[in-house]
């Protein structure tokens, strides 16, 4: 469903104080404009302190990460119904950290969406290049690489999912895609989506997004809103992209 959504990624941040405070100063300063909705994905101990601090809020949380399996003897692995069962409403799957650093394939990443849709989550599927193929002119080819691998295992229940366009290049870095060049590959996907009559899902801008950038970003008419990493620890600044 489009409607400006932005999202937090903690990453592998927080801690049981802190987080009450952002959690406190996030749930005080959100009131939401017509339309607009806000989540954090935080680490899985913090789930239920998420929703404990969230619940009845305007906010919404999730989880970074699950397994693709649904059971069994995978030694630290977390289930998509696991985190369901801390309230979440959303889990990030594919983050660019997870196919670098972890070796998460666009077949697992596929897999994992449709496990978290199993669940009754609703995945945030992130796709990007690397600035090594943005180089080489690959950018198009390697998004549409990554989004036909979730769409050949979802179909139109994509229509129930959230995608994330996140060049890897900008994630972190201080970099950020400029408001053309996420405009272009935001109206990319949108065509993929178009064709499977699932045109309206909502598709967020990643990678260093900031207050000053926010605006301009968000009113890139495929940007639907953003996934926000380090600027999502900070209250006042995640709060000033949510109003962006
Ligand atoms: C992210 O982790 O998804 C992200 C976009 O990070 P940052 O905003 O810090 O670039």
């Amino acid at each position: 469903m489009r409607g400006k959504l932005v999202v937090g990624n903690w990453k592998m941040h927080g801690g049981l104080r802190q987080n009450d405070a952002l959690f406190a100063d996030l749930r005080s300063g959100w009131n939401p404009p017509e339309g607009r909705r806000l989540a954090v994905c935080v680490p899985f101990p913090y789930l239920w302190q998420a929703q404990a601090a969230l619940s009845g809020s305007a906010i919404a949380w999730g989880a970074q990460n699950i397994s693709e399996r649904a059971t069994g003897a995978f030694t630290g692995e977390v289930s998509a119904a696991m985190v369901a069962e801390f309230g979440c409403r959303y889990v990030i799957v594919g983050h660019s950290e997870r196919r670098t650093l972890f070796a998460e394939t666009d077949a697992v990443v596929a897999a994992k969406a449709a496990a978290a849709m199993a669940a009754g989550l609703t995945p945030i599927v992130c796709v990007g290049e690397t600035l090594q193929e943005r180089e080489a002119g690959s950018t198009e080819a390697v998004v549409a690489r990554q989004l036909d691998a979730v769409l050949a295992e979802l179909g139109i229940r994509i229509a129930d999912a959230v995608l994330a366009y996140e060049p890897v290049w900008a994630i972190g870095t201080g970099l950020t895609a400029s408001p053309a060049q996420a405009q272009a590959v935001h109206a990319l996907v949108r065509r993929r989506l178009r064709s499977v009559d699932a045109a309206d899902v909502a598709v967020l801008y990643g990678g260093s997004v900031k207050a000053d950038n926010a605006q301009a970003l968000f009113a890139c008419p495929d940007v639907d809103g953003g996934l926000v990493g380090g600027a999502s620890l900070k209250a006042a600044e995640f709060l000033a992209i949510a109003h962006a």
